[in-house]
């Protein structure tokens, strides 16, 4: 039996849950193309996807469903499993500085390179032909996983060469958006493949991916001309970092965490983001964050500052190799209690919270749906007062029916 379409692949863009991680175009053998051109990352079909390749799509979309959190010492309804929590940084000031907090993602990414634990890892860096977008790439050198270093607060499709990868065989790290390593997880179950080739999966919070609407209007408060740019970071190069654009006249512009971030960007984050149920990267095997210090009034801080990731061991494979890059020095760290990552992320609380409310907005507006079994959605939402889901609620529902999610 064939199929022409993809059914998972329709409802899910048709109900605006695409996270764009690029899973279908990467199974379907080319008959789906990953499009830019709405500013996020979306699945086109242009041929037939055969049974078995729906079949995956079904069981792994992320825009269908999650992995359920895995078995682990500790769980929070908004932080995850875990098995150690700490406040770190990479050993190395470079990585540090590069890094989007304390380097941590890229100082374990490249421990696992040159331990052997890996031979390759999948991540995302600047595309030199539109430096606001995302390339994803394979790097097998550290200097090339540094160069991938900091947040790229743009759509990224990480796993849109996944079956390829497997199918080359070796040892890779993967290092995505919590969404995009779901995804993989439930990909395992379907592909033994995984387990063997994939020892390590490496996520970060995850606030949203914006449109690329955004960063050209960042452009243009720069007065940089998108077709002038020879490079566009989102931040890094100190903690926070700004937002800085060069031009190919050597003119250089800059905007602040701040103002790039709560000006432009978070105002055109993704409908699916908006519903997220796991933005923590609950299912990786290490998951890391900014570790931000909460300012005089309980808001976390955007001051510049040296660089902290906030790190979180989940699986026992995520955390033998923290404990290895920890003992070969590769990084550094200090003991955090889990009630402390409130303060640092209190945004990422409140979303989580709301999930319920406004997935139960899908449903009686008879939109499609996002499995959101094990990840403890319904824990999370206890923390949210009934006033504060209700209005939640009813704000969803009225968006959709409005046509403007
Ligand atoms: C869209 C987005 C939203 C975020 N929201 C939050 C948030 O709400 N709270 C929070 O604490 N942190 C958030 N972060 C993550 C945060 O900015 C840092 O990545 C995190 O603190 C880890 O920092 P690090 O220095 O350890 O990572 P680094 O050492 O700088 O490594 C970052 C890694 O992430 C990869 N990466 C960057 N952008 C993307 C992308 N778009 N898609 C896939 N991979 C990517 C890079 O290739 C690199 O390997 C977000 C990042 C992104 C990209
Ligand atoms: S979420 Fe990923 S797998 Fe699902 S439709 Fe979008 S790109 Fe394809
Ligand atoms: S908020 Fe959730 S759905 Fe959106 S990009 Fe981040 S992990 Fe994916």
């Amino acid at each position: 039996m064939s199929a022409t379409r993809s059914p998972t692949v329709d409802r899910v863009v048709g109900g605006q849950l695409c996270t764009g991680c690029g899973l279908c175009a990467s199974v379907a053998g080319g008959a789906i193309a990953m499009d830019p051109a709405s500013g996020f990352n979306r699945p086109v079909q242009t041929g037939p996807v055969s049974a078995e390749a729906e079949r995956r799509i079904a069981g792994a979309c992320p825009g269908a469903g999650l992995a359920a959190w895995p078995d682990a010492p500790n769980r929070h309804p908004s932080w995850g499993p875990w098995r150690r929590v700490g406040v770190g940084w990479s050993t190395d000031p470079d990585i540090r500085h590069r890094g989007s907090s304390g380097g941590a993602v890229t100082a374990l990414a490249v421990h696992a390179l040159k331990t052997g634990l890996v031979d390759r890892v999948i991540h995302v860096l600047a595309d030199p032909a539109n430096p606001t977008a995302n390339l994803v790439t394979c790097s097998t050198r550290a200097a090339d996983v540094i160069d991938g270093a900091g947040s790229r607060y743009a759509a990224s499709s990480p796993l849109a060469a996944i079956d390829a990868a497997l199918a080359d065989g070796g040892k890779l790290a993967f290092v995505g958006k919590p969404c995009d390593v779901s995804a993989l997880r439930r990909l395992a179950r379907l592909d033994p493949r995984v387990d063997a080739h994939v020892p390590l999966m490496l996520a970060f919070f995850c606030a949203g991916v914006p449109n690329q609407s955004a960063a050209r209007k960042i452009l243009k408060a720069m007065e940089i001309a998108p077709d002038e740019l020879v490079s566009f970071r989102y931040r890094g190069h100190g903690w926070p970092g700004d937002a800085t654009a060069v031009a190919r006249d050597g003119r250089v512009g800059a905007m602040s965490y701040g103002e790039s971030w709560g000006g432009y960007l978070a105002k055109e984050v993704q409908f699916r983001c908006k519903i997220c149920p796991d933005a923590v990267g609950g299912s990786s095997d290490i998951s890391c964050a900014d570790a931000w210090y909460g300012d005089a009034a309980g808001y976390p801080s955007f001051a510049e500052r040296d660089g902290r990731s906030l790190i979180m061991s989940r699986t026992a494979r995520g955390e033998a190799l923290l404990a290895e890059a920890l003992a070969a020095g590769a990084l550094e760290i200090e003991p955090l209690e889990v009630g402390e990552i409130d303060k640092m992320q209190p945004s990422q609380a409140l979303r989580k919270s709301l999930v319920r409310a406004r997935t139960a907005a899908l449903a009686i507006t008879l939109q499609p749906r996002l499995d959101t079994r094990g990840v403890m959605a319904e824990e999370a939402a206890a923390s949210a007062g009934l006033k504060l889901r209700l209005r939640n609620f009813l704000g969803t529902v009225r968006r959709i029916l409005a046509g403007r999610r």
